[in-house]
This record gives C-alpha cells, sequence and structure tokens, in this order.
C-alpha cells in the first residue's frame, strides 16, 4: 500500500509516480501512467490485469532491462531506500544477480544453450567471495531444493536436456541462490500446464519464506495470484486502478475493473460453459493523453463525470485503495 511520501524501512520497493513512454512511429505509446505502490519487505506482491495493461513494463524497468525505445519520463523507483533511476548505470547492474533478481516467462530467456546448467549456477554466484567447490556445492544443494532429481548427474547437462518445467525450477533455483533482497517473477508459469504451476508456485511460496526475500510477481492468473501474493495491484491501461490485500481485492472489490477481472476468472465461474466470458471492449490505445477515467469506454456504471475527470485515489478502510469516481460520490452521499 501507499503511505506516504517519505521513505519507509519496511518497504522493499517504493515506486512513485512512474510514467513511461515507448517511442513508436505512431506516436508515444504511454504504456506506464502516474504508477505508484510499494513492496513491504518479506512479502509477495501480485501485479495483475489484462494484456497490454503494462505489467511486463513495470517488471522490466525495475530490473532496467528496458528497449531503447523506452523513456522514463517522470517518477522515482527506490529499492532499499535508493532511487534505481538515478542510478550509475554500473551500480544498477551490479544490483542484478545479487539484491536484486529475476525469473521470466521463457526459462530459455535466461538459459544460454551451449553452457551446462553447473556453469550458469556457478557464475550467478561471482559476488561471493567462496571457493568454486563451494559454489558447486551450493548449487546442488539449490538444485536438490527445487526439486531437480539426482542433481550430482544433472548439473553436467545442457538446458534443452531439461523439460519446461525442469528447466523453470532451475531459473528459480538460480534467482534465489544468490538470496535477493527482490525476486521480479514475470509470468513465471504461464508457459507452464495447469499441475507443474501449482508446483512451481508452491515451491515460490516455501522458498520465499526460507529465504525472506520479497516478490514482485506478475501475472494474468488470479488464482494464482491469490495462492501465493499477499498483496495485489490491479493495472489497467498502465495505471494502478486498485491496490490491497488479497483477501480485500477478492472478497471486496472496489473497482469496477477489479469486479469484471473476477467474474471472467476460469476459477471463479460456477457454472459449466463452452466459451469464457471475457470483459466487453478493447484496452484503449496507450497513444496520446487522456481525459477522463481510462476505464470509461468498458465501464457499465460509468457516469458523466467519468468523461471529464481522472479518478484520484480513494481510499477504502485501512489498507486498500482505489480509483474510482463511484468512491467519491458514496462519500459525498454518505457525508
Ligand atoms: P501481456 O500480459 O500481454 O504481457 P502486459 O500487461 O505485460 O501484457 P506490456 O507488455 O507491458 O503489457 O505492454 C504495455 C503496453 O506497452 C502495450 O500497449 C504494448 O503494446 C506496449 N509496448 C510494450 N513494449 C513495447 C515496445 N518495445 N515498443 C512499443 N510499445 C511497447
Ligand atoms: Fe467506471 Fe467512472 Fe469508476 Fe471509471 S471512474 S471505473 S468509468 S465509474
Amino acid at each position: 500500500m501507499r503511505r506516504d511520501d517519505s521513505v519507509s524501512p519496511r518497504s522493499v520497493l517504493e515506486i512513485r509516480g512512474l510514467n513511461l513512454d515507448f517511442g513508436t512511429p505512431r506516436g508515444r505509446v504511454h504504456a506506464l501512467r502516474n504508477v505508484s505502490f510499494d513492496l513491504p519487505a518479506g512479502q509477495v506482491v501480485g501485479i495483475v490485469g489484462e494484456s497490454g495493461s503494462g505489467k511486463s513494463t513495470l517488471a522490466y524497468t525495475v530490473m532496467g532491462l528496458l528497449p531503447d525505445n523506452a523513456e522514463v519520463t517522470a517518477g522515482s523507483i527506490l529499492f532499499e531506500g535508493k532511487d534505481l533511476l538515478k542510478m550509475r548505470a554500473p551500480a544498477r547492474r551490479s544490483l542484478l544477480g545479487d539484491r536484486l533478481s529475476m525469473i521470466f516467462q521463457d526459462p530459455m530467456t535466461a538459459l544460454n544453450p551451449v553452457r551446462t546448467i553447473g556453469s550458469h549456477m556457478i557464475d550467478i554466484q561471482h559476488h561471493e567471495q567462496v571457493s568454486r567447490g563451494e559454489k558447486r556445492a551450493r548449487a546442488l544443494e539449490m538444485l536438490h531444493r527445487v526439486g531437480i532429481p539426482d542433481p550430482e548427474s544433472r548439473v553436467g547437462a545442457y538446458p534443452h536436456h531439461f523439460s519446461g518445467g525442469m528447466r523453470q525450477r532451475v531459473c528459480i533455483a538460480m534467482a534465489l541462490l544468490v538470496k535477493p533482497a527482490l525476486l521480479v517473477a514475470d509470468e513465471p508459469t504461464t508457459a507452464l500446464d495447469a499441475t507443474l504451476e501449482v508446483q512451481i508456485i508452491h515451491l515460490l511460496k516455501q522458498l520465499q519464506k526460507e529465504i525472506g526475500c520479497s516478490i514482485l510477481f506478475v501475472s494474468h492468473h488470479l488464482g494464482a495470484v491469490a495462492e501465493l501474493c499477499d498483496r495485489v495491484v490491479i493495472m489497467y491501461a498502465g495505471e494502478v486502478v486498485e491496490e490491497g490485500s488479497v483477501r480485500d481485492i477478492f472478497h471486496n472489490p472496489a473497482h469496477p475493473y477489479t469486479r469484471a477481472l473476477l467474474e471472467c476468472d476460469p476459477g471463479r465461474i460456477k457454472k459449466s460453459t463452452r466459451t469464457l466470458p471475457s470483459i466487453p471492449g478493447e484496452v484503449p490505445s496507450l497513444l496520446g493523453t487522456k481525459l477522463g477515467c481510462i476505464f470509461r469506454s468498458r465501464c457499465p456504471q460509468a457516469f458523466d463525470r467519468c468523461v471529464q475527470e481522472n479518478p484520484v485515489e480513494h481510499r477504502i478502510g485501512l489498507d486498500q485503495v482505489a480509483r474510482c469516481h463511484l468512491l467519491d460520490e458514496k462519500r459525498l452521499v454518505s457525508a
């Protein structure tokens, strides 16, 4: 939850007013607009939203792995109190694979096909002042922890010798071997079947508790988010529209977009159906400036004010915030 603008020692990550554009031949795509939230130390925060809502862009911005056409135009990303966006490139690079780790949707993004799993796992420990033998022993222990059978005999194998699920386990082992303060996981289970997804989520949860790191977990799978996360940030068209604890978001959603997302979740649909529901309409173009609520063209509750004014953040209870004029109207009615 966003508390105030001072540095909170209890948050490992504090994102404030983040704006990011992509330059394209059609104009500037405003992929992140005024994004603000905190990731409390030792917690897992899920980033949820439809395709194109800016989830991956946010994850890659935190990691500093953006393409050349991306430009952060405003905001800050405080990691352990230091603004990553103001850090010099070498200092920022040295955080990667040390205090900051990432798991990608496609494990091959992180694995070099012509190098053995063992050499990946030894190299990832380049910050550690211990012998190669000790690094190898740690690698074997971690491979064992993530459920790779007989790690001693598999450590010399190449990535293509492993199944997709096993490759993702190896990537989790690599990412956590360095005991990061923050693990960014971008759709790490999307390419896996449902059974493997459950196994990987349980594994991540267990290791996160053991290591005590925080996780920024990007996913469009609400079931996985409910299982793994402490808090949820709902994104729509580059904006954070709602944020709260898993319990509040799943049981008491305040924003019409969050409610629509939950209604379309296959895990929550009770009656049998051949076609899965989707939210009517499309995510709007992110080109140009937008007046009014970004969700208004698809919102069943939109009213005049939604066309004219951008909604501001409203607090619901202690721990939940949402950007919707309805919350303001309710307040006025009940005042
Ligand atoms: P998905 O679930 O499909 O991965 P997402 O929520 O992660 O979607 P992003 O991939 O972050 O969304 O994309 C956000 C917006 O930024 C989209 O409109 C996308 O087309 C645009 N975008 C992403 N990368 C680029 C790029 N390199 N150049 C131009 N536009 C981009
Ligand atoms: Fe819907 Fe208006 Fe609320 Fe936006 S501000 S979510 S359009 S009711």
